[in-house]
């Protein structure tokens, strides 16, 4: 195996034009794992660690840069105002060691329907800048997964930066899993409100071939909070919409019985997941506007 190690951006998309097979290593918590394990023993492995432009970040007026090698710590402790269902998914990954190594690109790159960053990026909408010496490309996150452990990077690709929507209401994250820490996720669910364009984010990880989003339960909340003037008048979600909402969320999941859970027990606990994030970013949306059901 060779090792090739650029010291700049434009010589890593170089080396990867050059050998469009090497593997590019981050924080290598998923790809040591790999070569560790004998499952995977590529001829080239392409250390990203030497180009500083990855580990760095930009908050901007609409949306935040991160850097693809930013690890989880960082977001953690830097970035929880701006990303907060980012912010919430990293706390729940591995462990200190690995949060301190692993990072949003590693995650894309391996594009585990298990990865706790996806249901966070779907909920608050991000895009993906990828690049290689052909030229640049932003790819939609809901257009990023395209099966299991695939991805819509090109053999010549690498992932520069995630462009991540700043939050204009509240995020949450939830995730279930046989204990508290070091464990992949049984089944994972994001979700945003996003009060700025009256519309309201999904994603559920671990209950399909691909991190997905419950489209016709976003449908339904959106009307439903728009029907009732919601946003405006911070009454209470009907429990009949909360019920409604999880049975959409739950109705979209194409899970699978493995060792982790049964498929009956995802779809199950992503309604659970869905009706009790939904209950709390509600009722923090309308704490942070002053909202009471007296004053509507
Ligand atoms: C003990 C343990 C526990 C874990 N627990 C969790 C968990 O709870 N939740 C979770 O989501 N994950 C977990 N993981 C998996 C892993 O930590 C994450 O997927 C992490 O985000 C990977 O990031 P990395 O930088 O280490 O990626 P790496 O291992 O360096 O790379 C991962 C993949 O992405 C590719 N890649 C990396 N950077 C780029 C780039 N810039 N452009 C193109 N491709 C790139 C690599 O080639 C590889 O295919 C765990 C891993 C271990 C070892």
């Amino acid at each position: 195996m060779d090792f090739l190690r650029p010291a700049s951006w434009e010589e890593a998309l170089a080396a990867k034009a050059e050998h469009p097979t090497a593997v590019p290593i981050a924080g290598g918590t998923d790809v040591m794992v790999e070569i560790n394990f004998d499952h995977r023993r590529p001829e080239y492995l392409m250390d990203l660690n030497r180009i500083g432009d990855l580990d760095a970040w930009e908050v901007g007026e609409e949306s935040v840069r991160l850097g693809a090698s930013v690890p989880y710590a960082r977001i953690m402790e830097h970035l929880r105002a701006e990303l907060p269902g980012l912010a919430l998914a990293s706390h729940t990954v591995a462990s200190p060691q690995i949060r301190n190594r692993g990072g949003v690109g590693g995650n894309l790159g391996t594009a585990s329907p298990a990865g706790d960053a996806h249901p966070a990026l779907l909920a608050a909408g991000a895009e993906v800048e990828v690049e290689s010496v052909r030229g640049a490309r932003r790819i939609p996150i809901d257009a990023f997964y395209t099966g299991v452990k695939r991805n819509a990077l090109a053999p010549d690709e690498l992932i520069r930066a995630i462009h991540i929507k700043k939050a204009d209401g509240p995020q949450q994250y939830s995730k279930v899993g046989t204990r508290n820490a070091m464990v992949i996720a049984v089944c994972a669910f994001g979700l945003a409100l996003h009060p700025g364009t009256r519309t309201v984010r999904t994603g559920i990880g671990s209950a399909a071939p691909t991190p997905i989003r419950a489209r016709a339960a976003e449908e339904f909340l959106d009307a439903a909070l728009e029907e009732g003037g919601l946003w405006d008048n911070g009454k209470t979600i009907p429990p009949s919409v909360a019920k409604r909402f999880a049975e959409l969320c739950a109705a979209a999941c194409n899970p699978i019985d493995d060792v982790r859970g049964t498929a009956a027990y995802r779809r199950h606990a992503v309604g659970v997941m869905a009706r009790r994030t939904l209950t709390w970013t509600w009722e923090s949306y309308r704490g942070a506007h002053r909202i009471t059901e007296g004053a509507a």
